[in-house]
């Protein structure tokens, strides 16, 4: 073959296709699709990724640049998962380069160093020389001042250095020192009894080889410590041509000097056992078929999952399974490792670059036939695919906000449809959407209605916020609440508070005037944190000190407002100085490691109370937990969103789900100003169907989903008027575009209005027929392409919202 076609590494409109590129004579036989390689482009050398190989090019005969550099021996991309990045960039509307990109692991994203090079004959100034001196080129990172600087830049200009673009690599696989015995047994004896008495040191490691096997290496770490000697020891020992070193590849296994309980499969309940056998059955058949597994919190879905894996595997097949990153903890992990042990990979952000490049590697080199992972994970490039699992379905972290927009839902169907294998899709509380499709057919349902052992659901009482303030009771936990964590504690029992928080609850307000203070570029209040008295704004990162008097009038009185984690810690130990609890929120679980090991402080009994924000919702399984408390059902009600009522109904589920989920019973307590909305009713009787009829009857009556498809044009720029005019240019070639029953929304500001002092306006659409749509919002891009390039114009274009914001 002579030519690659190749799609490089630069996201705008115009370069968004393959280029031609000439083979060189070097890496012949060598390149194949789905490999990366550096092309020149322009003046630049960047990476690129071989969509084809062929034998001849239209351009031929025209200049065609050469493949610089081949990155891969193997491809890192399937097949499939090309043919899949073509699918994806089509229907989120970005660029192919964005798509291949979101399949792969960081450390394959090429970085860009600049360098520079002599060229031409004209003398240099000669600290310009000097630098050079030592070697051909130059890196940015090598200039050691402004000065320096300066005059390199007037070089450039002078057309006397070049200026070019590297790839620079970044994945650094880690290798570590492996020390062995250069000569056989007899001959270190001779040596080391030829060695004088000062040299103990040397002695005990020549004796550490001679007693030990035949050919033993072992990390210079290792023979270090087991022979209580230094690197300087095994220097000379190798200097002398006793000893050998080499360089070996490990991976960075975060989880390596963990031990994993290996798990048998349980003996399945009648209601698992009919969910599974129906599984078992598409497994068997090689079909592909959504599932959708609607099972009541504690019902025992993971040992579905757990038992269907291992159905997949017994096949030589591969299987996926997502987990919302927040549930990613080490409970959950351990229930795979635990099953599954070392043919377990695990993905999620909590990982290093590196360390998540090495579990890629683990699955590119089949050595893995199972990932547990957030999102991204849905790209693992498994070649063998027997099943795909998402756990709670319903989680909003399966989309991706940015670029490509892509919902893990969506491209686990596309994959499984490839592979003919099943989707497992499971939820105590399934997305409306879900749910609608299981009760057409499209899906197929499986309920479990009850839990494990048939243990009952926790009883859940409703507590009125207002009566209590009507009542005199001015703090942040109602009676109720404050009787029933009292005689939990009394009874050696444990107890989860879950505080409803989504960077509205912690604010800084003037109690005279009612000032909230907002961020002086993004339109939101700013939130208050404790550490330093200071405000920050959580989409901007803007910051500042507390004030000590109201801008607004003046007042004395302005303060922190409102319910942070800390706050509700300290009225804690105020009304219950005696009971111990462990608080889990943003600022103490930012160390690596932390929100383990709180969590495994709690499982020991360590604290009475759990104390936590959206992070302690999911996945916790803990058999001495008897009662939840949640301090303000609310807030998620309030967001603007018209899945608000939905994601309470699920938060209030799943945090109800976390009492008495064993032997013992279970009570929850939902303090709330709304008593009577139908989402926190309902939560009351763990009735997910009442609530999925009559949360249907609202969205059929304001055209939502599932009813209609939903889509979100937002354009932001510097300047107020043009963003608005440019909003609404498009709403009407949008109205004028896309059909009789395609409805318009917009352009309105959008609720958060301006983001890091860009204004922001968007439009909705609620649409039918998906083709159509695509086609118009192309053009919409195509005609805004200048714009967008060269006036700093941006539209994003969201072809599934969850965030309306
Ligand atoms: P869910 O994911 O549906 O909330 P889990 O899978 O966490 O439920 O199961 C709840 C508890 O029941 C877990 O402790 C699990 O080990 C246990 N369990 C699940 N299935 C069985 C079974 N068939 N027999 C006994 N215990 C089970
Ligand atoms: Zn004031
Ligand atoms: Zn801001």
């Amino acid at each position: 073959m002579n030519f690659a076609e190749v799609i490089v590494d630069v996201s705008t409109k115009n370069i968004d296709r393959p280029f031609d590129y000439k083979i060189p004579e070097n890496l012949k036989g060598m390149i194949k699709t789905g490999m990366r390689v550096i092309v020149p482009f322009g003046p630049r050398k960047i990476q690129g990724f071989v969509t084809a190989v062929k034998e001849t090019s239209d351009l031929a005969g025209k200049s065609v640049k050469e493949v610089e550099d081949l990155l891969d021996l193997t491809p890192v991309l399937t097949k499939e998962l090309m043919d899949l990045s073509s699918w994806l960039s089509d229907k989120t509307l970005s660029f192919k380069i964005t798509a291949l990109q979101a399949m792969l692991p960081a450390a394959l994203k090429a970085k860009y160093e600049k360098e520079l090079k002599i060229s031409g004959d004209d003398p240099l100034p000669p600290q310009i020389e000097r630098l050079f001196s030592e070697r051909k080129s130059l890196l940015y990172s090598d200039i050691p001042d402004r000065e320096t600087l300066k005059l390199i830049q007037k070089c450039v200009q002078k057309g006397n250095i070049d200026v070019t673009y590297q790839v620079k690599q970044k994945t650094n696989k880690k290798m570590i020192r492996m020390i062995q015995a250069k000569v056989p047994k007899e001959e270190l004896a001779k040596q080391a009894a030829g060695l004088s008495q000062n040299a103990s040191k040397q002695q005990a490691v020549l004796h550490f080889f001679i007693s030990g096997q035949e050919g033993l290496k072992l990390s210079a770490a290792d023979l270090c410590k087991k022979t209580n000697t230094s690197a300087a020891t095994l220097k000379a020992l190798i200097q002398k041509g006793l000893l050998q070193e080499s360089h070996e590849e490990v991976y960075r296994d975060p989880y390596q000097d963990r031990m994993f309980k290996k798990t048998k499969p349980l003996a399945l309940t009648d209601e698992q056992s009919a969910a599974y056998e129906s599984i078992r059955e598409t497994l068997d058949q090689d079909e592909h078929k959504v599932f959708l597994l609607h099972g009541v919190t504690g019902s025992g879905k993971t040992e579905i999952y757990l038992q269907s894996i291992e159905k997949v595997l017994a096949k030589g097949k591969e299987a996926i399974v997502l987990v919302p990153e927040i549930s990613l903890t080490p409970q959950m992990v351990n229930r795979f490792k635990g099953r599954f042990g070392s043919q377990v990979a695990v993905m999620h952000s909590g990982l290093s670059t590196g360390e998540k490049y090495d579990e890629w590697r683990k699955i590119h080199r089949n050595e893995v036939r199972l990932v547990v992972g957030a999102r991204s994970a849905i790209f693992a490039p498994f070649e063998n695919l027997g099943m795909i699992i998402i756990d709670e379905e319903h989680e909003s972290s399966y989309k991706q906000e940015e670029m490509p927009r892509y919902h893990a839902k969506e491209v686990a169907i596309k994959r499984a449809e490839h592979h003919s294998c099943p989707v497992v899709l499971g939820s105590a509380t399934p997305t409306l959407e879900s749910f609608a499709r299981a009760k057409k057919g499209v899906y197929e349902l499986l309920s479990l209605k009850s839990r494990v052992n048939q243990q009952v659901m926790p009883e859940v009482s409703l507590v009125d916020m207002r009566e209590e303030l009507r009542g005199g009771n001015r703090s942040m936990f109602s009676l109720e609440l404050m009787e029933q964590l009292e005689e939990t504690i009394a009874k050696g029992e444990q107890a989860v508070l879950f505080l409803n928080k989504r960077g509205y609850s912690s604010f800084v307000m003037c109690r005279d005037c009612g000032y909230v203070p907002q961020c002086p570029h993004c339109d939101i209040s700013m939130t208050y944190h404790r550490y330093g008295q200071r405000l920050k704004c959580h989409y901007c990162g803007h910051e500042e000190p507390v004030p000590n008097t109201c801008p607004e009038c003046g007042s004395e009185h302005i303060r922190f407002f409102g319910t942070g984690t800390q706050r509700v810690e300290e009225e804690l130990t105020k009304v219950l100085p005696n009971a111990r609890v462990i608080r889990m929120d943003v600022d103490t679980t930012s160390r690596k490691g932390s929100h383990e090991k709180l969590l495994s402080a709690f499982g020991e009994g360590k604290a009475d109370i759990l104390l936590g924000t959206q992070m302690i919702a999911k996945g916790l399984d803990f058999p001495n937990v008897t009662l939840v408390g949640v301090l303000s059902a609310d807030t998620t009600l309030h967001i603007p969103d018209f899945r608000s009522a939905e994601k309470t109904f699920q938060l209030l589920t799943q945090v109800s789900g976390r009492a008495g989920r064993h032997e013992k019973l279970g009570r929850v307590i939902i303090q709330t100003y709304t008593p009577s909305h139908y989402s926190i009713q309902l939560t009351k009787t763990h009735d997910y169907e009442s609530f999925f009829q009559q949360e249907m009857g609202h969205r059929r009556e304001q055209s939502y989903p599932p009813y209609y498809y939903l889509a979100l044009v937002t354009v932001s720029h510097e300047e107020v008027a043009k963003t608005a005019i440019i909003a609404d240019k498009i709403a009407h070639y949008l109205k004028a575009n896309c059909g009789a029953d395609a409805k318009i929304l917009g352009p309105a500001a959008s609720p958060i209005a301006r983001i890091k002092d860009r204004y922001r306006y968007q439009c909705v659409i609620k649409y039918k027929k998906e083709n159509q749509l695509s086609e118009v919002l192309k053009k919409i891009l195509e005609h805004y392409k200048r714009d967008i390039e060269q006036k700093h114009v941006t539209i994003s274009i969201d072809m599934n919202p969850y965030m309306m914001m």
